[in-house]
């Protein structure tokens, strides 16, 4: 079995749709197995996105992670990495399919970040190091 890690991101918990999200993932048959809500510092949120680092939307993603709670979890099953990804849908809302949460739940607000309410690991090595990175105790 595989773990991934996943964000509800500050967007969609102000939009109250955490319940939604989780929802979802408990529906197509993964398991929690961590959740917090909290707020990133800036520190954290700098790892997570070391990949980003230097990219013209790295600081305004890192201050729109910081604009409020977000949900952090730790989510288990076969094959959950690719499978919260195809929940996830694509990153621009706009266009993520229908069925999707982004698809069915975003949309374009016109910010210089794209808010697309969630965040999930793309690949074993990133959950890794995600999981590590916020759940340091699991
Ligand atoms: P996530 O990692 O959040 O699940 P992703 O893998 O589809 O989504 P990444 O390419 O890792 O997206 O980018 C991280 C986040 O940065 C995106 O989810 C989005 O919020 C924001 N982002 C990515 N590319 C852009 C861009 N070109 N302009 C503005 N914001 C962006």
């Amino acid at each position: 079995t595989e773990r991934t890690l996943v964000l509800v991101k500050p967007d969609a918990v102000e939009r109250r749709l955490t319940g939604e999200v989780l929802r979802r993932v408990e529906a197509k048959g993964y398991r929690l197995v961590a959740l917090e809500l909290r707020t990133a510092t800036a520190d954290l949120l700098d790892e997570h996105y070391a990949e980003h680092r230097g990219k013209p939307f790295f600081s305004p993603l890192v201050e729109f992670m910081m604009s409020g709670p977000l949900v952090a979890a730790v989510v288990e099953g076969e094959r959950v990495i690719e499978g919260f990804r195809s929940l996830a849908g694509a990153t621009d809302p706009t266009v993520a399919a229908p069925g999707t949460v982004r698809g069915d739940l975003g949309r374009d607000w016109g910010t210089t970040v794209v808010q697309n309410l969630v965040h999930g690991s793309d690949s074993a090595e990133s959950a890794a190091r995600e999981i590590g990175l916020w759940f340091p105790g699991l």
